[in-house]
């Protein structure tokens, strides 16, 4: 894929050794004169000395998660004093109080990190409330301004630098499978990774090491942008599904995870990952967060949490992307389509084994369903068509054509009912062959996007019968019934004779019954009548109306059913029902 969008998105960054001495200015430049600082006095009273006369007030009780009854405390006290903007320094959590504090306020916000959290950088907000973790994305909150000082991060204690690192790490390294990521986040995703893989071991060894801080703070700011730019995925979604529920800490969460998440994502550098982790002093399992395999048992990727339960090393499928690769190179010498189009579905299958983490047990079912489809399928029973069909797949395909030709009548999906050639039948002729039910007579209009009608169409039909069969499923029924080949008239008119169609059950006899069976869905169809309509220089129209009213047009099982092509199956008034209709089609050059 060549086509991405990416945004740049507004923050002045300033970054060095002593920044913080900058605060005023850049208090200035954003216009503020009354500023609430907010932070732990560890650094807040630096901070306070160098913000001098444009200091307004400080709030010191910022808390992990950002609780809405200690952002209303400090909106108080912005209340109070007047305050023109907010000055963060801290970690997440201090960062959290101000981008809240702005969510109400709309002040300007200027941060200093002084962890490698990158919620400097985004627009994103979790806030707590009853104990309740809410996230909200809003440019509201995004801070005006961050300074990146190297010395405040200097007494960050080796644990908590080696764990807020990782999670910056895991900023970056879910920036490299983000559906949304483009070459400028692979950038800032390979330099991140670089950057803090080398920083954090030699953080470990000397915590004052000047350039190491340097290196882990700029790969943080790197990482943080990617937070910003793409959406995160597996990993972040594991680490607030547990942190919320089981209460844990944040970075040391995000640490513990990652190097699985890698592997079961199929990362090359999943077993570097888990090498460097394991070689710092940080927490190495979920069981040192406090969880057992109890508590993760019901959660999504079980597998996964498994491993990091007791923190062995992750089952990494190691060579599991050159696999890939070599599959897809496989492919070089086929034409252009069919290159595409196999490259895709083997990345998209591996992909699926890995992210499912398919067993070899369910391999072997999911092999044994599709011979099973085989086996059922004949000449008149068409078991792959429904299990496209039930998987939404046919209407995926049928609605990518609609959408190439909206002047005409929308289409519809085949069935698995269509027999090849039926017979020729004269206008006006009774297709019901006297089965049961209530009578239809139709009156057919096929015209061009230009209302030009549009003789000779050879219009193929066929339907259900009144409880709801087609004929090739009544052994008894001799000969083709409720389905028939007509030709347009002069005036691109057609009419014939039946009965109104039922609801009725797709096959369900089959694998593709038992998969519905199992997941609790009902087999049936809304009722409707089949058309096909082809005339050379004309593109086909395989479609279906349904009657207006009828049973599961909320429900039906191939997801088939669109607004456009549900139509009043009138009253008539001498007894039974009328069909009246055009059909729009296109040339085939349209
Ligand atoms: P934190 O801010 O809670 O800080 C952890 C601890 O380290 C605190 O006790 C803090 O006082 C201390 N500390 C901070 N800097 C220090 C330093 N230089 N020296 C010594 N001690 C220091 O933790 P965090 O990991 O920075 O942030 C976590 C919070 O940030 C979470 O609430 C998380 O949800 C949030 N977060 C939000 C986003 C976002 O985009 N909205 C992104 C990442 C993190």
């Amino acid at each position: 894929m060549t086509s991405f969008t990416y945004a740049a998105n507004p923050v002045r960054v300033v970054f060095g050794r002593g920044t913080l001495g900058t605060l005023g200015d850049e208090a200035r430049r954003l216009g503020l004169s009354r500023v609430l600082l907010v932070g732990s006095p560890r650094y807040a009273d630096t901070a306070a000395d160098v913000l001098g006369p444009l200091l307004a007030a400080r709030f010191e009780d910022a808390a992990m998660h950002t609780p809405v009854d200690v952002t209303e405390r400090a909106l108080k006290v912005v209340a109070e004093h007047d305050v023109d903007g907010v000055v963060a320094i801290g970690g997440g959590s201090a960062t959290g109080l101000a981008k809240a504090i702005a969510l109400h306020t709309d002040l300007p916000q200027l941060i200093v990190p002084t962890t490698y959290a990158g919620s400097e950088l985004t627009e994103v907000l979790g806030q707590t409330a009853d104990g309740r973790k809410t996230t909200q994305k809003t440019p509201k909150v995004r801070p005006e301004t961050v300074i990146y000082d190297v010395d405040l991060t200097l007494g960050l204690p080796v644990p908590f630098s080696a764990a807020s690192g990782l999670n910056a790490l895991a900023h970056a390294v879910e920036a490299r499978y983000a559906p949304d990521a483009n070459p400028m986040t692979d950038l800032l995703a390979a330099e991140a990774t670089k950057l803090l893989t080398s920083a954090l071991p030699r953080i470990a060894e000397n915590p004052s090491d000047v350039d190491a801080r340097t290196d882990a703070l700029r790969g943080a700011w790197l990482a943080g942008t990617c937070l910003d730019a793409v959406s995160m995925g597996l990993h972040h979604k594991l680490c607030h599904l547990l942190g919320g529920k089981f209460g844990l800490p944040h970075a040391e969460t995000h640490a513990v995870l990652l190097p699985y998440v890698m592997a079961h994502q199929g990362l090359d550098d999943a077993g570097e990952i888990f090498d460097l982790a394991a070689s710092l002093p940080i927490p190495h399992s979920l069981a040192e967060l406090g969880l057992t395999e109890a508590d993760i048992a019901d959660e999504p990727e079980a597998a996964l949490l498994r491993q990091a339960i007791d923190g062995t090393r992750p089952a990494a499928p190691p060579s599991l992307k050159a696999l890939t690769n070599q599959v897809v190179d496989s492919f070089a010498g086929a034409p252009d389509r069919i290159r595409e189009l196999l490259s895709d579905l083997v990345q998209t299958l591996h992909g699926y084994a890995i992210r499912t983490d398919l067993t070899q047990d369910e391999w072997e079912y999911a092999i044994g369903f599709l011979t099973r489809a085989g086996h059922i399928t004949t000449d008149t029973r068409q078991e792959f068509i429904l299990l496209s069909d039930t998987l939404g797949v046919s209407s995926v395909v049928d609605v990518l054509t609609n959408s190439r030709t909206p002047d005409t009548t929308p289409s519809a999906v085949l069935g698995p009912f269509y027999v090849e050639g039926p017979p020729e039948t004269p206008q006006g002729a009774d297709i019901a062959a006297g089965l049961p039910g209530t009578p239809l007579w139709t009156d057919i209009r096929v015209t061009d996007t230009e209302d030009r009608p549009v003789p000779e169409a050879v219009v193929d039909v066929w339907q259900s019968n009144e409880d709801g069969f087609y004929d090739v499923q009544l052994p008894e029924v001799d000969g083709p019934v409720l389905r028939a080949r007509f030709r347009t008239d002069a005036e691109g008119r057609l009419r014939f004779r039946t009965i109104v169609p039922s609801a009725y059950p797709i096959p369900s006899d089959g694998p593709v019954g038992q998969m519905l069976d199992a997941v609790g869905r009902h087999p049936y169809r809304a009722p409707h009548v089949h058309f096909m309509i082809a005339k050379p220089g004309y593109r086909t129209l395989i479609t279906q109306l349904f009657v207006a009213g009828g049973e599961y047009l909320d429900s039906d099982t191939v997801f088939g059913v669109k607004d456009g092509l549900i139509v009043d199956f009138t009253e008539r008034p001498g007894g039974g029902r009328r069909l009246d209709f055009t059909f729009r089609i296109s040339g085939s050059s349209e």
